[in-house]
């Protein structure tokens, strides 16, 4: 199938329902969506790669960023016994059980969220800087 063919999957109408679904805001490092300055993506859970589906329940709302760090990865390896962490999963996980927010800078909870900051580079200083931006605002967290 032709690639072209196979991105029309994920429909104009599917875009803006998850786009609404997630708040208007990255479902990873909630960066909020603004003045459509940056475009946000609609990434799928599990990578197309790994047999992930179309279905809006495998689409998650994500910045750039987060979505370019992912690529089409699933988790990653933690720690000194090598144990493979999947990433945090928008549709199954509760973001603060995963994460918390400190000046801007994203905690880990949990091991999932520790693979996922870790693989996401969420935390790189232009992005905490673009969402100290957002937070003199009052709009992050
Ligand atoms: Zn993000």
């Amino acid at each position: 199938m032709h690639f072209s063919l196979m991105k029309q999957k994920v429909t104009d109408e599917m875009r803006e329902k998850v786009r609404k679904r997630a708040g208007h805001r990255c479902e990873y490092c909630l960066l909020p969506e603004r003045d459509g300055l940056i475009k946000f993506h609609v990434e799928h859970i599990r990578s197309s790669k790994h047999g992930g589906s179309d279905d809006l329940e495998n689409l998650a709302y994500a910045c750039p960023d987060c979505n370019l760090f992912k690529g089409t990865d699933l988790g990653t390896i933690l720690g000194e016994d090598e144990t493979f962490t999947r990433f945090f999963n928008p549709r199954k996980d509760v973001w603060e059980e995963h994460f918390k927010v400190v000046d801007c800078t994203i905690y880990p909870n949990t091991e999932i969220g520790e693979a996922t900051i870790k693989i996401f580079q969420v935390n790189k200083l232009e992005r905490t800087e673009l969402r100290q931006l957002f937070a003199e605002d009052g709009l992050y967290p």
